[in-house]
């Protein structure tokens, strides 16, 4: 049996910034990490297409929370003790200088995610941290004062436990032995699958600026969205599918969307084309895109809406005026499946947030438990804000340990 005064199960990004600060604000006490893997850290690694989005540059925490479809109002006042800048400076007073992109992803300066892990292990090294690498938990228990943990090596026996194992269904399993109960795992941070003639042939064109609604739903997003060869892809879906993720999730990720590729209402959008008629009377429809779309996709639209190759403007009648602006500001696709969005993806669902005390990030049902980053019923949508909270939690249990 080895004995630690704090055991973090786990060595992923919160598994390594509790243990790290744990040591640092208190170097007496006696810290291991248990990883399962042959090597810790190996989301960081792959994550943000191998650059790692680290954080994102939001500094007001009533903001920052509205990037977590699932426990905003529990990080609110874990964001008042450590947040986007703490992470920062965090990171620049151990050599890490990290850079703003402009749509506030913040990413190492060197592009690089290995920046981060070697940040990671220099630290641990530094502060003594003991990592068990190919250390699986495999039950843990509670005897009088102290936790034992079985795993497929040795036994451990700690008098506090840190649970930063991310989304492991076994880990959960466990963890409703201990009588807690865990939200439902889901997939978030997706993109759709869409089989359909008006995209099949235009894959990489984006669009700025779009509204999709998910049809017989509450759902809307706004945002760029971009055509893959498979789909939808880009915030405006990523968005849909972080803050569906149970809803599209029950309905098998079956379902329509109504895109409107222009920000116009149809009404408006009818006028604005008897304008274009008579403007460009003996001008082909298909060849000169309208309202700034790209062309591929405004010919798509065309030819979706009866248009011949060679209409000209003059010689379109009403109703193919109506079914225009039907596709532009109302195009209806089926859904059928998701895809995974390589960049980022994460799992809704996890420990039920009634039971943890946000204040510590300490079960409310058992002393000297302690939960960080993805195992908790909390994530976010795609730009560093998962990260942000590995960090958050990670960062206050290191600080209630160490006291
Ligand atoms: C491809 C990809 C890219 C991503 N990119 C980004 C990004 O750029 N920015 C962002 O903010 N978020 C990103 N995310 C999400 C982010 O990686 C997670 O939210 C974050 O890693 C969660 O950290 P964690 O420490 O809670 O869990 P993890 O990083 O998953 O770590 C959990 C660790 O626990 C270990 N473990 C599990 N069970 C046991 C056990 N029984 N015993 C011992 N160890 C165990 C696992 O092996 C693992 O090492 C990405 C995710 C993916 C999949």
């Amino acid at each position: 049996m080895e004995h630690y005064d704090v055991i973090i199960i786990g060595g992923g990004a919160a598994g390594f910034f509790a243990a790290i600060n744990t040591a640092e604000m208190n170097p007496d006490l006696h810290i291991a990490i248990l990883e399962k893997a042959k090597e810790g850290l190996q989301k960081v690694k792959v994550s943000g297409g191998g650059r790692c989005n680290v954080t994102h540059a939001e500094f007001i925490p009533s903001e920052l929370i509205q990037n977590y479809p699932r426990g905003d109002k529990e990080l609110l006042g874990p964001f008042h003790q450590f947040m986007t800048g703490d992470t920062i400076e965090w990171f620049e007073k151990r050599g890490v200088a990290l850079k703003i992109e402009e749509d506030g992803r913040m990413f190492p300066e060197s592009n690089s995610s290995q920046t981060i892990i070697d940040c990671f292990l220099t630290e641990a090294n530094k502060h003594k941290v003991d990592v068990f690498y190919s250390t699986t938990v495999q039950s843990i228990n509670k005897h009088h004062e102290y936790w034992e943990l079985q795993t497929n090596k040795n036994n451990f026996h700690a008098k506090n436990i840190v649970v930063a194992t991310g989304s492991s269904v076994k880990v959960w399993k466990l963890l409703e032995k201990l009588n807690h109960h865990v939200v439902k795992p889901v997939p978030s941070l997706f993109t759709f699958n869409v089989n359909d003639k008006r995209i099949k042939n235009i894959p990489g064109v984006v669009v700025q600026d779009v509204l999709v609604k998910v049809l017989n739903s509450k759902l809307e997003s706004q945002g760029p969205l971009l055509i893959t060869h498979v789909g939808f892809s880009a915030p405006a879906i990523l968005k849909l599918s972080a803050w569906g993720a149970i809803e599209l999730a029950e309905k098998n990720y079956k379902f329509q969307i109504e895109i409107n590729f222009i920000n116009q209402d149809f009404q408006e959008c009818l006028e604005t084309l008897k304008d274009i008629k008579q403007a460009l009377a003996k001008k082909t429809v298909l060849k000169f895109s309208q309202f700034e779309l790209p062309k591929r996709l405004w010919q798509q639209l065309v030819l979706a809406s009866t248009i011949e190759e060679s209409t000209k403007w003059a010689e379109i009648n009403k109703k193919q005026l109506e079914a225009l602006a039907t596709q532009l500001t109302k195009a209806v696709f089926n859904v059928d499946g998701k895809s995974t969005f390589k960049e980022e993806f994460v799992t809704a669902g996890g420990v039920d947030l009634k039971e943890v005390n946000f204040k510590t990030f300490e079960s409310k049902l058992h002393k000297n438990l302690y939960f960080a980053g993805e195992v908790l019923n909390i994530d976010a949508i795609t730009g560093g804000f998962n990260f942000q909270n590995a960090w958050t939690g990670a960062y206050i249990v290191a600080k209630n340990i160490s006291n």
